[in-house]
């Protein structure tokens, strides 16, 4: 174990940064340093944002999105068609997607995927809530914007099956081709399926 270089209260935010996605040891190191450095413009700015996020964070009771109302910004925006719910596994999805300005749609968020190898079953996920949805929101068309494995295409045929009886088109994204991607990179299952479903030119 290497000798502790600083107080435990440090030792204990450096430990606390590290768990965060994308930090290692050193990384939070660095990021404990700057914000002991940068006291008064971000250490206490950053701890009273963290404070304020989590009195006011909830779960939207509608789509499953995080917000710090409910229903969430993007279920009462009024400038969204309700005839479209966009399905997705996590609310980082439904952020990609919105940076992407990728639609106009309202979104449902699942809270993960199907996945018998980890125990999650359809009862884990907030698939029920989805349900509900099409048949009272006067849904058109439900999008499954899924990541494309095995266990994101085991839920997005769960999801087929499960609004088999209302009146929904059910889509899928395409899968394909990578925006800037180059041919030979690719590996065999994304070109066939890039060649499957090839579009007009
Ligand atoms: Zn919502």
């Amino acid at each position: 174990m290497a000798t502790a270089v600083a107080g435990p209260e440090i030792e204990r935010l450096i430990q606390l940064l590290a768990r965060l996605p994308g930090l290692g040891p050193r990384s939070a190191r660095r990021a404990a340093l700057h914000l002991i450095k940068k006291r008064e413009a971000l250490m206490t700015p950053l701890s009273a944002a963290l404070q304020v996020a989590i009195d006011k964070i909830q779960v939207c009771k509608t789509c499953g999105n995080i917000d710090t109302q409910n229903p969430c910004t993007v279920c009462t925006d009024p400038r969204r068609d309700p005839s479209i719910i966009v399905v997705v596994a996590d609310v980082a999805d439904l952020w990609a997607l919105e940076r992407a300005g990728a639609t106009r749609g309202k979104y449902h968020v699942l809270g993960g995927v199907l996945s018998p190898l980890d125990g999650v079953g359809p009862k884990d996920l907030n698939l029920a809530r989805l349900a509900e949805r099409v048949r009272e929101e006067g849904v058109r068309e439900v999008i499954l914007a899924v990541n494309a494995t095995v266990d994101g295409q085991t839920t997005a045929h769960y999801i087929t099956d499960l609004l088999q009886e209302a009146n929904v088109k059910v889509t899928r994204l395409a899968h394909g081709v990578p925006v800037g991607g180059e041919l030979d990179y690719l590996d065999e299952g994304t070109l066939s399926a890039a060649m499957r479903q090839r579009t007009l030119f």
